[in-house]
């Protein structure tokens, strides 16, 4: 059996409902080998303010994760990262793993979230793109396909969340070729550095979607491309930590994956799902 850990979870912080602490204790009542903390980085928006941590809060978030790390050595192992977004400005602190991310396009220098309300993102591709989600798409994927070198992440987030209210309100053809082909590109472009590249059950959670991101023809290329993958529940409260796992793992070998890897001793390891 594949150790369970996961390695995106978001606590009162940022945009989370539970402690740190609280998902700490939480974490080693479901028998979890790890946890890892990936708070929201600063972004230079106007709405951000509320979500992503700057200034004293990253730097009180760091102590936290620190202190709880000795706290509970004997019981846990304890992971101190960040998810960094394409417009997040350079890091200058250490952290244990990096999640990258594009939660934004920027048509005309407006910055658009791709995850936040459903009825506005229809609203800003109509305005922005002319009702074309393909066009939006097309931004989406050239920010993605360069989220490695710029944040610098050991791990790819969600990596379609563009997709993320898609079940519900059908604004992109996903099996459309033109689809398939910008979304593959932005992956031959990112497996070149060899990231891990999350299998994310977050959408599922909140019942957005049915299956994780990415969707099977891109878990497909990863398997052929001898891709790694690792599942995390993106995790906005205690109760989600594992959500799906066991769903993903059967999603993962459907898709061709002969391995998943977990955060374990510091580092990531790899384990065989076949
Ligand atoms: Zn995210
Ligand atoms: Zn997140």
């Amino acid at each position: 059996m594949i150790p369970r850990s996961n390695l995106h979870t978001h606590t009162t912080f940022c945009d989370g409902k539970n402690t740190p602490e609280e998902i700490v204790q939480a974490a080693i009542s479901l028998g979890m080998c790890s946890i890892g903390f990936s708070g929201h980085a600063e972004l230079p928006f106007a709405d951000c303010d509320s979500w992503c941590m700057s200034g004293e809060r990253l730097s009180n978030y760091r102590k936290d994760i620190f202190s709880l790390k000795q706290k509970y050595a004997s019981k846990i192992e304890i992971a101190l990262g960040i998810e960094q977004d394409y417009f997040s400005p350079t890091r200058t602190e250490p952290y244990d793993y990096v999640i990258g991310s594009v939660h934004y396009v920027k048509p005309q220098g407006v910055p658009i979230a791709v995850d936040v309300n459903p009825e506005e993102f229809l609203n800003d591709i109509k305005t922005y793109y002319g009702g074309n989600a393909l066009a939006l798409a097309k931004d989406y994927f050239s920010l993605v396909s360069e989220v490695v070198s710029v944040t610098n992440c050991d791990i790819v987030g969600h990596f379609d969340l563009l997709t993320k209210f898609n079940e519900q309100y059908g604004y992109l053809d996903e099996d459309d070729s033109h689809y398939q082909s910008l979304a593959l590109e932005a992956l031959d472009a990112v497996l070149v550095s060899d990231p891990l590249i999350e299998m994310n059950t977050g959408a599922m959670a909140r019942g957005r979607r049915s299956i994780p991101y990415p969707p099977r023809f891109l878990c497909q290329r990863i398997a052929e491309k001898k891709g790694r993958m690792i599942i995390t529940s993106d995790a906005h409260m205690a109760s989600k930590l594992l959500y799906g796992f066991e769903d993903a793992i059967e999603y993962a070998r459907s898709c061709g994956l002969r391995s998943l890897y977990v955060y374990q001793n510091g580092g990531f390891q790899e384990f065989s799902i076949v």
